[in-house]
């Protein structure tokens, strides 16, 4: 008598950003049976991309770097495929000054052919990934899969285990339905907010080569979407500071994008705004890092909770978090 084969174990992922989608690979390199659920239309998240015409405008991350070699694997994995190619090893101040990021100057900027958002469909390209799907509520049961995720439209879904990557304040609105309590600093992690104008240009912008401005006291980030090379029209995309974009975010849309027009109004130069839309991020960035690059409840191994908030508040930490969630959840299973 042959002995029946377990099932795969399956489990279920909340957000297809990138903690998500490389939580996702991992635990399918592994051979399990995972599904993917996200609120969004498409995947991404904050690998955020934006046509308008023939522009294509960036409008959450805009490059990425790598600090370790295991995010670093991923990344020549992906410049090799033609995904990613390297924009530049640095960008100006604004007045033509060499400005670093973080760890000095030189290191390669990566940015992603079509847009960010386009290294979010090169990952979810074979997964089961849901969009449109937004989760309602998250309940443990005691059937043969016991995660519950429920979803706006009723339908409910079983999971051997379970990894929630949303930004922390969502995610723990969501354990709060299944009863699991995160630690007070996780919950009351905030984020600062980002007010991004996304403008297309009748002539080029004003912005210096290589086409981004890292270091300026009213932007977090300006650039152009011509010159890193995913536009075809010129078309700048401006990240007002928190403090700015704190001030702004009661505005009315209306009143908040002329403010911002005006306050990016030097890196138009002589160029006449075509287009433009005002978009608002309200989960920018993560104000606290929580020590580990996940975290899981010390009785419920079955549970990982992952993101930005743990590996660095940066495109390098989400995939270092989704990765270590996945180990995890793989371990316990
Ligand atoms: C304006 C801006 C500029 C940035 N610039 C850079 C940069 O230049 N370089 C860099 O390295 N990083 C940058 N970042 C940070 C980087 O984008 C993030 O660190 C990273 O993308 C976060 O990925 P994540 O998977 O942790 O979260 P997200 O990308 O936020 O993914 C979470 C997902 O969960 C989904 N979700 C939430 N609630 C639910 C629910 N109830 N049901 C279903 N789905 C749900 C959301 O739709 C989302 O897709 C920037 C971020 C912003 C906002």
């Amino acid at each position: 008598m042959t002995t029946p084969s377990r099932p795969p174990r399956r489990v279920a992922i909340v957000g297809a950003g990138l903690a998500g989608l490389m939580a996702a690979r991992d635990l399918r390199a592994r051979g399990l049976d995972v599904v993917v659920f996200d609120k969004g239309r498409s995947p991404g998240g904050r690998l955020a991309t934006r046509r308008i015409g023939d522009a294509r405008l960036d409008h959450g991350a805009q490059f990425f770097t790598v600090r370790s070699e295991a995010f670093g694997t991923h990344v020549r994995e992906w410049v090799d495929a033609g995904v990613v190619f390297e924009w530049c090893r640095g960008f100006t101040d604004g007045h033509g000054n060499q400005a670093g990021d973080g760890g000095g100057d030189g290191h390669p900027r990566y940015a992603v052919h079509g847009g960010m958002n386009a290294l979010a469909k090169h990952l979810a390209r074979d997964l089961d990934v849901r969009c449109d799907s937004l989760v309602f509520s998250l309940h443990r049961g005691d059937g043969p899969h016991p995660w519950e995720v429920k979803l706006d439209d009723n339908s409910i879904h079983h999971a051997d285990a379970l990894i929630v990557t949303c930004p922390l304040p969502q995610t723990f609105s969501l354990l709060v339905s299944a009863e699991v309590a995160m630690p007070e600093v996780l919950w009351r992690t905030d984020y600062d907010r980002t007010l991004s104008l996304l403008a297309v240009l009748d002539r080029p912008s004003a912005v210096p080569a290589p086409g981004g401005v890292q270091i300026d006291p009213s932007f977090t980030f300006v650039a152009d979407n011509h010159a890193k090379g995913i536009s075809l029209l010129p078309a700048v995309t401006v990240h007002a500071n928190p403090e700015w974009s704190e001030q702004h975010w009661e505005d009315d849309p209306v009143t908040a994008h002329d403010a911002l027009v005006e306050l990016a109004r030097p890196y138009l130069g002589d160029a006449v705004i075509v287009e433009s839309q005002l978009k608002r991020w309200r989960f920018a960035t993560p104000r606290r890092i929580w020590p580990d690059a996940h975290w899981s409840p010390d009785d419920l191994p079955s549970l990982a909770v992952a993101g930005d908030a743990f590996a660095g508040p940066r495109v390098e930490g989400a995939a270092l978090s989704g990765i270590s969630a996945a180990a995890a959840v793989a371990a316990a299973v």
